[in-house]
């Protein structure tokens, strides 16, 4: 079975630009919607994305939104915690999708480590 995973230098999900995400309203608390806004950046970018080494710059203080966690999801969008790893994999896939495309490289890095049963 496939097992979700995040791949080193995709960054997909750090493009947070509102209009690609209408919804947000519906599972963000007014305040996290505000804090959403308010790390949208230059090209729909998040300010604190880091796009020559494609990392987060505050990776260990990330918003709670940004984290692919059970309880996290749970909150957020109403999923179960069985049911985590095929919604995170669609959401990344979707994201990959609408930032490099379904053909691109990254799409191949991701799909390539969520059906590996190594550890990344
Ligand atoms: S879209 Fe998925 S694989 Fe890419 S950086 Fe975000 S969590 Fe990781
Ligand atoms: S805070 Fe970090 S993980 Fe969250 S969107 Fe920004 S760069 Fe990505």
């Amino acid at each position: 079975m496939p097992t979700w995973r995040c791949v080193q230098h995709c960054g997909a999900c750090c493009h947070l630009e509102p209009d690609d995400r209408p919804d947000l309203d519906q599972y963000l608390t007014p305040p996290e919607l505000e804090l959403y806004l308010s790390l949208v950046g230059e090209g729909g970018w998040c300010i604190h994305y880091d796009h020559s080494t494609r990392h987060c710059r505050i990776y260990a203080d990330r918003p709670r939104f940004c984290r692919v966690q059970a309880d996290v999801f749970q909150d957020l969008y109403g999923i179960e915690a069985s049911e985590v790893n095929d919604f995170a994999i669609d959401c990344c896939q979707e994201q990959i999708a609408g930032v490099y495309g379904h053909e691109s490289p990254e799409m191949d890095r991701f799909d390539t480590a969520i059906q590996s049963l190594e550890k990344s």
